[in-house]
């Protein structure tokens, strides 16, 4: 049985990892379906303390894991498709069925973050790979010398939109609202991108073309005057924010409306020796430092949890 497993290899369930390796707790890390979370899909990383040149997500994040195995944390691929967090009341551990295998914890930090949101048009889902991504640094390269569009409006569509014009011939940047979420700063560099058309306020109403197998064309409804038009692009990005992961918890612990989990006292779920740190309970600041932060208070939460209840 383990000490403690950390459901998530992000920013937050890697530091969970690193403090919970140096207090000799041994913890075993389930990497996830998305290795590393969302930095390892995000380009230069410009605010995390530290860095004052910036720093690649990909890389920051893979530092994050060898410094947490340099203190004996174990990694496994893997995702948790059933979770039980009952059998603490009889004394029994915690039970995570991991790719249909039973593992055993004392504690239980959940991190497994938030997963990209998506518009929810029928043929969004049928062109995602085709065309359709929400990664721009994972796909922007594909689109050399090709017009594409983003949607968003948020700093995570200004980022993209920047990084896409190293590519790109030319990018829509499409926002439902004429007022931005996005920083200052982030805007301001997307605005002084030659490159950038913003597009406002319009909304993504179809995607097409399914039967030619790519994106051909995006049919946008400006919202202000409710007439609808078309535009030919290549590819287009979605921005528009995440969803916590969640789904197995439901029922077992508290969640809001949008399907957070809910803390107290730091990184206490409702379920004494369940802890949760990172952007699957956070939907205020969401950053990879603010995760970092929380993953480090699940870790010394789970470290007073034991020596409580040896
Ligand atoms: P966000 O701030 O929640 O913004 C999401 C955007 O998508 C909003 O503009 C929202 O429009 C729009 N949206 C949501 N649902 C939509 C829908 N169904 N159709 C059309 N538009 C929709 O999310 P984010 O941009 O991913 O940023 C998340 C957090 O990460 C933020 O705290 C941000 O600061 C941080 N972040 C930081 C950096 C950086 O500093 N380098 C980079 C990326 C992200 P409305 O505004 O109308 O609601």
């Amino acid at each position: 049985m383990r000490n403690v497993i950390i459901v998530g290899s992000g920013c937050a369930g890697n530091t969970a990892a690193i403090y919970a390796a140096r207090a000799s707790l041994k913890p075993l890390v389930i990497i996830g379906h998305e290795p590393g979370g969302q930095l390892s899909i995000t380009s230069e990383v410009e605010n995390f303390p530290g860095f004052p040149k910036g720093i690649d997500g990909p890389e920051l994040v893979e530092n994050m894991k060898l410094q947490a195995e340099r203190f004996g944390a174990e990694y496994i691929y893997g995702g948790v498709h059933e979770a039980d967090l009952a059998g603490k009341n009889s004394g029994e551990p915690f039970r995570l069925n991991i790719d249909d295998e039973w593992h055993e914890a004392r504690t239980i930090i959940i991190a497994s973050g938030a997963s990209a949101r998506w518009l929810g048009l029928p043929n969004e889902q049928k062109l995602i790979g085709k065309g359709v991504s929400s990664c721009a640094t994972c796909d922007g390269a594909f689109y050399k010398g090709r017009p594409v569009l983003v949607v968003g409006g948020g700093d995570s569509a200004m980022e993209e939109a920047n990084f896409l014009s190293r590519f790109a011939s030319k990018i829509y940047l499409v926002h439902r609202r004429n007022e931005f979420r996005a920083s200052k700063i982030m805007l301001d560099r997307a605005r002084a991108n030659e490159k950038i058309q913003f597009v406002t306020p319009v909304v993504v109403e179809d995607i097409s073309d399914v039967t030619k197998g790519g994106v051909e064309t995006m049919v946008l409804r400006n919202t202000e005057t409710n007439q609808s038009s078309t535009l030919p692009v290549s590819g287009v990005f979605i921005a528009i924010g995440h969803v916590p992961n969640t789904r197995i918890f439901r029922g077992k612990l508290d969640m809001d409306e949008n399907g957070y989990l809910i803390t107290h006292h730091g990184s206490l779920t409702k379920v004494p020796g369940v802890f949760a740190a990172g952007d699957v309970q956070d939907h205020r600041y969401k950053q990879a430092v603010t995760a970092a932060g929380s993953g480090c208070m699940a870790a010394l939460d789970a470290e007073k949890f034991l020596e409580a209840n040896p």
